[in-house]
């Protein structure tokens, strides 16, 4: 049975089918909130949170601001940049012909719903599919990658420009890892919760417009790829996570050039997952 994985109040909670969360530990007593918990577990505990009833719904729990990030703190947090054709050709950049992997330190995930706090002129949205890892991941085959994987969710890898190419040649990391800077949320789904967990709508509006639009499916290097690649360099553990790239339509590429100011409203949805709603700062 599919589960939806979040974070409320700090505490682990699954999210039925209606929108309701229930507290995992009154599920499951004795749970290390401190450790991403059994795949196998969780997909069990779905099958029976119809005949409990839900400690309120998931809406109200994003209004009142008490959903958080829906994982532990990773001990990697990897992103791949330029994943995307379109999103490579906007930027004038020659589509990578291995992986371009960067890591968005783990200090900047934030909670899907939570404030950007911009900090800089030249900041950049980039809504991102994100892929949390389940077990121990070493030296595994695109053939078994999706059998690491615990879940699904939503990420923003907002960007500094400025500061991404500042030096030369340029140094992703420190553009990518400001506070507040990778919003994450707001559930993680077991891939088994959607119709083909490889090519799913992704789109982030600014405003309420539209500004990025495409499908998990147009991914370079795609997820069992990206494993693949990884796990042959280091060894993923369970709630690492990894940010599988943008889309194009990010505010870098037009013309003029368009970036976050306060007060701006950044929506990212992804199909059978859900939205983060992150305001500026
Ligand atoms: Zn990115």
């Amino acid at each position: 049975m599919t589960f939806r994985l979040t974070r409320i109040d700090d505490r682990f909670a699954l999210v039925d089918a209606n929108g309701g969360w229930h507290d995992l530990d009154r599920l499951a007593s004795g749970m290390d909130q401190s450790v991403l918990p059994e795949a196998s577990m969780l997909h069990e505990l779905s099958g029976s949170l119809d005949a409990s009833p839900a400690d309120g719904t998931l809406a109200e729990a994003l209004a009142d601001g008490r959903v958080g990030v829906p994982v532990p703190t990773p001990r990697n947090s990897l992103a791949v940049g330029l994943n995307y054709g379109d999103h490579a050709a906007e930027s004038n950049i020659d589509a990578p012909t291995s992986p371009l992997v960067f890591t968005k330190f783990p200090s900047c995930i934030v909670a899907g719903d939570s404030d950007v706090h911009l900090n800089a002129e030249h900041a950049d949205w980039e809504v991102e599919l994100v892929v949390v890892i389940g077990s121990e991941t070493r030296n595994v085959s695109a053939g078994d990658a999706w059998s690491h994987v615990f879940g699904l969710t939503i990420g923003q890898d907002i960007s500094d420009r400025a500061l991404q190419f500042a030096a030369k040649p340029p140094h992703f990391d420190l553009g990518k890892s400001r506070d507040t800077y990778g919003p994450m949320g707001p559930v993680v789904v077991s891939t088994d919760g959607f119709t083909d967990h490889t090519d799913l709508a992704i789109t982030c509006d600014i405003n309420g417009e539209r500004q990025q639009d495409g499908r998990t499916s147009e991914m370079l290097f795609d997820v069992p790829a990206l494993i693949e690649y990884l796990s042959g360099i280091l060894t993923l553990m369970p709630g690492d996570v990894i940010f599988t790239g943008t889309p194009s339509g990010v505010g870098a590429a037009q013309t003029p050039p368009r970036f976050l100011r306060a007060g701006d409203v950044i929506t990212s949805t992804i199909e059978g997952i859900g939205t983060i709603t992150n305001r500026c700062v």
